[in-house]
């Protein structure tokens, strides 16, 4: 029987609302006045009805987001205004943190509990942290020596500039948090944005559209168009205006936005899939590496990224660490994301539901045998048991493929000298765990890793002062930290005779 659901009034009254894009200040339909459903992921009815933008929406917002970078008021602010307007959407995130906890709740699945503790404080960080940079994003002056140009003198600096106009488009993973990762660094720089939040999780980018203008961003930013990938993100990518793409998302679509970003040659940055090595060795503190290795794969249903679905137990614990995550997985309470005791929400659709599915038929297939779950949950809605997968090989689609579910395949490996191979033996790259108590080879480990991030004794730590971002197949930049300033600004020299 499930507890009280928990839903904050204001954001069930603007789910149920009209819903509209956010292109230049005003609240749009589509131009072709169609829209599409998004489905409660823990019932499968209709939670709201958005409008479904195509090439003409975007052409619309990105002629506007253009005007607004050339002309508008937001290229004659100051490096310090524009700060505290971005600083404002993160002290408004905090203060509507209910509200967008909810929608993210509805929309996307998770918990409601994790959406408020985790997803709504680190969107906030992120434009807190992101706005101190408006003021400390500076080139340096350089004194050139040119040989063929003997006795002259110069003075030369460099100048950090705004690439311009920039696409980003979302996943439905973390809707709130993506689009701070990725409009906080943008709107740092002083670009202006066209922001395609995915089909699945529209909800709270257009809250956030909202939030963006109380705070005080001129009209034409930031404009949010929603849609499907192939009709409002893929003329995005391609169109010729935009001088720079960010994207999230599958690596098979990443390769789509290349090709698609290959016109006019803009920028590109790319945060994609993973398979990420978690390595529990024989001397870790099993206390926290067991349940770490559980919410390395369990948290948010799997559906990150980063996820530690390929965790690796030194053979003399292997029994020990699978056996210790199946039983965390068999005792993760399932259920919908408004149900304060919910541990585990659905997955976000009914799509991804069965295609997780498919990989659990595959494992059962080649010969995995589960020690926890390995099928859908209940007959309503989009859930799937936390699953724990052993006798796997490496040739197994479970094992080589990213499913973004709660599926983990425990793997045995020998040694700290033996691990290298198979744990760097993906085609991804994002992310590594390493649970041990002898420090010295954890840094020695975390060396052999070819992982954008290495977490040591813990997992799923983000900040927004810690770059992240892939190796390999994972991607092309780094998002937050410094580094994502490096994404969204062109260095200009100039050089002066005396
Ligand atoms: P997933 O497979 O996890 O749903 P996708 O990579 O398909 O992830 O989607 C991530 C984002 O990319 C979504 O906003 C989606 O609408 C968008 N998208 C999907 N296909 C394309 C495409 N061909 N061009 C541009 N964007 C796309």
């Amino acid at each position: 029987m499930a507890s009280e659901l928990k839903a904050d009034p204001d954001a069930l009254k603007f789910a149920a609302g009209d819903h509209h894009m956010l292109i230049g200040g005003d609240w749009v339909h589509a131009a072709s006045g169609k829209t599409f459903d998004t489905p409660n992921p823990a019932t499968g009815e209709t939670l709201a009805t958005v409008p479904a933008g195509n090439s003409e929406d975007i052409d619309r917002a990105v002629k506007t987001a253009r005007a607004a970078f050339e002309t508008g008021p937001w290229s004659r602010m100051t490096p310090s205004e524009r700060g505290r307007a971005i600083h404002k959407i993160g002290d408004l995130i905090l203060e509507h943190g209910d509200e967008l906890a909810t929608l993210e709740s509805l929309d996307n699945g998770k918990p409601y509990a994790i959406a408020r503790a985790a997803d709504v404080p680190l969107a906030a960080d992120l434009f807190h942290y992101m706005s101190g940079w408006c003021t400390r994003s500076q080139g340096e002056s350089i004194v050139p020596s040119v040989p063929y140009m003997p006795g002259a003198e110069f003075h030369a600096y460099s100048l950090k500039e705004p690439v311009g106009v920039v696409g980003q488009i979302i996943p439905w993973n973390f809707p709130l948090l993506m689009a701070a990762w990725k409009l906080g660094p943008a709107l740092a720089a002083g670009c202006t944005v066209i922001l395609k939040p995915a089909e699945q999780t529209p909800l709270s980018a257009l809250r956030l559209g909202e939030i963006i203008l109380e705070a005080g961003i001129p009209e034409g930013v930031v404009n949010v168009v929603t849609g499907f990938g192939e009709d409002a993100g893929a003329p995005l990518a391609a169109h010729d205006d935009v001088d720079k793409i960010a994207f999230t998302g599958s690596t098979e679509v990443g390769k789509l936005i290349v090709q698609a970003a290959s016109g006019n040659l803009k920028k590109v940055s790319l945060e994609l899939g993973g398979k990420s090595p978690n390595i529990v060795y024989a001397d870790a503190e099993m206390e926290t590496a067991i349940p770490g290795a559980a919410s390395a794969i369990f948290f948010n249903h799997g559906q990150c990224c980063a996820a530690g679905s390929r965790l690796f137990a030194e053979k003399s614990v292997f029994d020990d660490v699978a056996q210790g995550v199946a039983d965390a997985a068999k005792k993760i309470r399932v259920g919908p994301g408004l149900d304060p005791s919910t541990e585990m929400g659905p997955l976000v659709s009914h799509d991804q539901m069965s295609r997780v599915c498919r990989y659990l038929d595959e494992g059962a297939r080649d010969g995995a045998t589960a020690l926890a779950g390995g099928n859908r949950h209940g007959e309503e809605g989009f859930f799937v048991e936390p699953t724990v997968l052993t006798d796997t090989t490496n040739d197994m689609s479970v094992v080589r493929e990213e499913i973004f579910g709660p599926v983990v395949t425990v793997i045995p490996f020998d040694s700290a000298e033996t691990i290298r191979q198979p744990a760097n033996d993906s085609e991804f790259g994002l992310a590594a765990g390493i649970w041990t108590k002898d420090l010295s080879k954890a840094h020695r480990t975390a060396r052999q890793l070819r992982a954008g991030t290495v977490w040591i004794n813990c997992y799923n730590v983000f900040d927004a002062a810690l770059p992240f971002g892939g190796y390999k197949q994972s991607g092309w930049g780094r998002e937050m930290g410094h580094e994502a300033m490096a994404l969204y600004t062109e260095t200009k020299a100039v050089c002066a005779q005396l």
